[in-house]
């Protein structure tokens, strides 16, 4: 093992875990403070600039501890403004962050894996099978390295775990990486302004719903009965609609949020009337809004866009029933950059 890789990276600890690791030196718990804000708030990358601690301190840090980064390999721009940035890991795997400008608002969607393990049959990322799972440091510096080209003229408002990966298949990085995003020292981001989606693991949301952390929670449902679901994602076979659904009935929200459900639309497979119907049905007392998502067509992606009718009947029928559905325009796909195109092809 190389020497870099026995140091502990201060950017995988949790604020408390912080905590605990600095304590271990006998320093005090205000120290947990200012270090996390020379990470995430000032950005610094190496002992020596943190000039509040002592010198002796920094060493002591510096013998046992390192600060890793990421640095984009690639960035590509799409006419509409959305950004792709492909990174690669320290052991040469890669990774990609998308970062999407909408009116006032600048979301970055991260990944949380290398890959993803579930296979749905309709996204790219799920076709490159599951390498390994994101450190709480590499799900975070994504954010701190596409926040570095922005340079400080614009401020990323928003952050969605929706990039590569199943982010509750990598439950314990995924949940310190949230807690450092909501953390007051660190990135400060509130809860309304960090969404987590995912394919629908039941064990790990019962999970979640216990960690004293919140976020706006999104769920990829993708079908209204459970042999398409399961044709579209084989994750339902072990976790059926009825399970899937009685947990998020059970989640417990902040007053005035609901879960957003989203809905990748597929020509002739998903998206009859009799299936917005069959969805107004399932959705039934629970705080709910749907995103309907048209297919991001791909090579190899055996599925096509539904017309634009189709959308739009879809849509009214939710609508009509008392559901709020949207369609999400998606964005950047001239550069691969929109739901389910990620690959990090380098
Ligand atoms: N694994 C998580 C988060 C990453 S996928 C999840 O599945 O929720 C993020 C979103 O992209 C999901 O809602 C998924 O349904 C959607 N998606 C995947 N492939 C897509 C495609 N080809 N076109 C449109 N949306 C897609
Ligand atoms: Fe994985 Fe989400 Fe893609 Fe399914 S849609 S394969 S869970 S990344």
């Amino acid at each position: 093992m190389s020497r870099i890789a026995e140091k502990i990276d201060l950017k995988d600890l949790s604020p408390s875990d912080l905590g605990a690791f600095l304590s271990s030196f006998g320093r005090e718990r205000y120290r947990t403070s200012q270090i996390l804000r020379w990470l995430y708030q000032k950005d610094v990358s190496s002992f020596e600039a943190m000039t509040n601690l002592s010198r002796r301190f920094r060493e002591e840090l510096a013998q046992v501890s390192r600060i890793s980064s990421l640095e984009p390999v690639r960035v590509e721009a799409s006419r509409d403004g959305t950004r792709k940035f492909l990174f690669r890991l320290e052991d040469g795997n890669q990774i990609e962050s998308v970062l999407i400008v909408d009116k006032d608002r600048l979301t970055l969607c991260v990944s949380t894996q290398v890959g993803c393990a579930l296979g749905c049959r309709f996204c790219l990322t799920g076709t490159l099978g599951w390498k390994r799972d994101l450190r709480p440091s590499e799900i975070v510096n994504q954010v701190l390295a596409v926040r570095e080209t922005l340079q400080g003229k614009a401020c990323i408002t928003n952050i969605v775990l929706m990039g590569m990966g199943e982010p509750l298949a990598n439950y314990n990085n995924t949940v310190r990486a949230i807690q450092l995003l909501a953390h007051p020292d660190a990135f400060k981001f509130s809860s309304r302004r960090v969404t987590l989606s995912t394919a629908g693991l039941v064990t790990e949301l019962d999970r979640l719903a216990r960690e004293k952390i919140s976020f706006r929670l999104a769920v990829s449902l993708n079908a209204a009965d459970d042999e398409t679901r399961t044709l579209l994602m084989p994750i339902n076979r072990r976790y059926p609609l009825k399970k899937l659904l009685n947990a998020c009935r059970r989640f417990p929200l902040k007053p005035r949020t609901r879960i957003t459900f989203e809905y990748v639309m597929l020509d002739g497979v998903n998206d009859s009337p009799e299936d917005a119907k069959r969805l107004l049905k399932l959705l039934r007392g629970i705080p709910s809004k749907v995103n309907l998502i048209p297919l991001n067509e791909a090579p190899g992606i055996p599925f096509k866009r539904p017309s634009e009718e189709n959308v739009r009947v879809f849509q009214e029928i939710l609508m009509r029933g008392g559901l709020t559905a949207i369609v999400r325009a998606s964005k950047g796909a001239d550069i691969s950059a929109a739901c389910g195109q990620l690959l990090a092809k380098g």
